[in-house]
This record gives C-alpha cells, structure tokens and sequence, in this order.
C-alpha cells in the first residue's frame, strides 16, 4: 500500500509553525508585509491573488494588495515597484504572473530588488541557489523539498529525475534535489528513451505540463511520485500531470491532486516572507 503525501495538512503544518514566528516577531516590534501587485483582472490570477491574501491573514503577515488597471503601462508598474522597492516597510515583493501582453515580463522581474524577490525568480537569488548561496527559492520546488522531508522520504543519494526543465519548477527542483544530494537528471521534449530514463527513478518530480501524461509505464516499482502539475479535465475537475489511478499502486509514495504540492507553493511563499526579515 502506498503513503498518501498530504500536501494539505504539511502545509497547514508550515503556515502553523509561521504564525508563531509572526507573532513572536511582532511581540518585538517587527512586523512582516508583503505586497502583491496584479496587473488586470485574468480570473485564475485573481484566484491565486485572493488565496495569498489569506494565507497572509493566516500567518499574520500584512499584506498590501495592489490591483492595476489592464491598460497600466510598463514605466508605471516600474514606477510602483521602485517605490516598494525602498520602502523599509516592504519585506516581500510579487508581481503576478502572466502580465498584460504589452508589458514584458522579464523586464519587470529584473526590477524587484532580490532582496525581497520572494518568488525567486529574479537571475540573482536562481544564481545563488546554483551555486549554494542563501537566498529565495522559487516556492513551488522548494515545497516539494519539504513534502519529501515531512514525509520522512530521504533524498540523499537516491536517483532523482525531473520531468520537465522550467525556470520556475524544472530547473530549481533539480538544483535543490541536488543540494540535498540526490543524484539527479533532467529530462524535457527533447529527451531520448523518456521512460527508461523516468523508470531508474526512485524519486520523480513530474512538472511536463500535460494532463496524465505519466502512466504506470514510466514509474518504477516502489518509487516516490510528485505531481507538480495542474489541470482542469473534462469534467471541470482538478487533476495532474500523473494518471493517479494507474500509478498510485506502483509507488510507495505519491501526492495527489487536488492536495498534494497544490497548497505547498503558498506555504512556501510565506516561509520566504517570513525566513526573508532583514
Ligand atoms: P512548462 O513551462 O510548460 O514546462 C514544461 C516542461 O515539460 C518543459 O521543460 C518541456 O520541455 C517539458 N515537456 C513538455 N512536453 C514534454 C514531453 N512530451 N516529453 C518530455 N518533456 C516534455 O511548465 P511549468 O511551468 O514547469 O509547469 C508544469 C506543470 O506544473 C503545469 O501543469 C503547471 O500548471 C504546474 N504548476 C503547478 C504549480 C503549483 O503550485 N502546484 C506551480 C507551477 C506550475 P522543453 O523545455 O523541451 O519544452
């Protein structure tokens, strides 16, 4: 029978062990405070906008929303950002992605001063995680990590591969399973031979993008599978990159989703608010 890894209850478990930092924080007098700035009105970013908002409600971060018109120009949100930029009030700064078509995104993310870039995006904090240097990471790999962790799967020398070579997931998921010393491969679109790569896995992190693309066919027995991917079906309803139903009795540990890294990538965010206090 296989472990069930609860994406659910190890976040809340995060988000509790926060809010008592917070609080501990705030009894000396520091308060934290991030500021999340959205740039028009898509419907699945003003989900994810909303749930940070409560998370931050949760933990007892401040939280500062900024919520712009579609038609807001690039030197605006430049403008805006600058000005978090120095605010001595403003630990952590997120611009939600995707922006409006005619702002370009790089330019934007280049803007945030590292030092409160809690998405980890920004190519200073990505070069301090390749070279072992503090700094933020992106949240939805370093959730993975702790999923792992809390579930008590080792990391340290097992064969891990990643499905999928993402600035955001991908390539940080490797970085940080190599730091924990896994020994680690990365396949993508144009890997050869993909299920005899993915089959010598006993930890796979799949982040290809592609609803139930992973099936019984490329998970070896007994490995651990991570789903970082998410979908809506036919039927409207939540689901990953991995068949579940078909994979699930081959692993001795899996998440699913809904639940599984899903809540995970907020957590994280928070952790990177909070362990970020300068
Ligand atoms: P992405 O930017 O689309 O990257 C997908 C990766 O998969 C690429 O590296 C691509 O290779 C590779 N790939 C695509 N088709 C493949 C194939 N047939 N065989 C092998 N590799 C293939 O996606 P992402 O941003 O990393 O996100 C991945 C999934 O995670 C998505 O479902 C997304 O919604 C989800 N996600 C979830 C969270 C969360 O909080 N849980 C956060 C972020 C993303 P190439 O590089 O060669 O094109």
């Amino acid at each position: 029978m296989y472990q069930l890894i609860d994406g659910k209850a190890i976040s809340r478990q995060i988000k509790d062990e926060l809010r008592e930092k917070v609080e501990g924080l705030r009894a000396q007098g520091k308060e934290i405070c991030l500021a999340v700035i959205q740039v028009g009105s898509d419907p699945a970013s003003s989900v994810y906008v909303n749930n940070k908002k409560k998370a931050c409600e949760y933990t007892g971060i401040r939280s500062l929303a900024y919520e712009l018109p579609e038609e807001t120009t690039e030197e605006e949100l430049l403008a805006l950002i600058g000005e978090l930029n120095s605010r001595e009030d403003v630990n952590g700064i997120l611009v939600q992605l995707p922006l409006p078509a005619h702002i370009n995104e790089e330019r934007i993310l280049l803007a945030i001063d590292p030092a409160r870039d809690v998405d980890g995006f920004h190519p200073v904090n990505v070069g301090n995680l390749s070279i072992g240097r503090p700094g933020y990471v992106s949240c939805t790999p370093a959730g993975v990590i702790q999923l792992l962790k809390r579930s008590g799967i080792e990391i340290e020398g097992k064969e891990c591969v990643v499905l999928g070579r993402s600035n955001i997931v991908g390539k940080p998921m490797a970085m940080l399973l190599l730091r924990e010393n896994g020994t680690v491969t990365v396949c993508h679109s144009r890997t050869r031979n993909l299920k005899e790569i993915t089959r010598r896995a006993d930890i796979l992190v799949v982040a290809v993008g592609k609803p139930g693309f992973v099936d019984a066919d490329y998970v070896k027995e007994g490995a651990v599978v991570i789903d970082v991917g998410i979908h809506r079906d036919e039927n409207n309803k939540l689901c990953g990159d991995v068949d579940f139903d078909s994979v699930a009795p081959h692993t001795s540990a899996i998440t699913p989703v809904p639940g599984g890294v899903g809540p995970m990538t907020i957590a994280m965010l928070m952790n990177n608010c909070v362990e970020g206090l300068r």
